[in-house]
């Protein structure tokens, strides 16, 4: 499977859907092609907030939940990121018609 970027939508790195968790780091990407001589594109750099795209020089990827491949998008949250991310809209939904409650009242 290969990483792509979402950005430019090229290819970047080859990547095991096994070896991928939260966090993300380097060690978890391949060279696209190292028989072409294609360098590891992450090489040394241990927080995705670092990685660039080699062609763009963009994040490759917006959110590391979720990540884009050649083989569609691949959602790395586990069950538990799922449910603090509802939370978390749930409370903001809360707030915000309080806030609505008040204005009227
Ligand atoms: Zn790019």
């Amino acid at each position: 499977m290969k990483l792509l970027c979402e950005h430019c939508r090229r290819e970047i790195a080859k990547i095991y859907r096994k070896r991928l968790q939260i966090p993300l780091d380097h060690t978890m990407f391949d060279s696209k092609d190292y028989e072409r001589g294609y360098p590891h594109p992450f090489r040394g750099v241990m927080d995705w907030l670092d990685f660039h795209c080699p062609y763009c020089m963009r994040r490759p990827m917006i959110s590391q939940f979720k990540i884009m491949t050649d083989e569609g998008w691949v959602d790395l949250s586990t069950e538990e990121d799922k449910i603090k991310l509802m939370c978390q809209q749930y409370a903001k939904k809360q707030r915000k018609s309080a806030k609505k409650r008040v204005v009227k009242s």
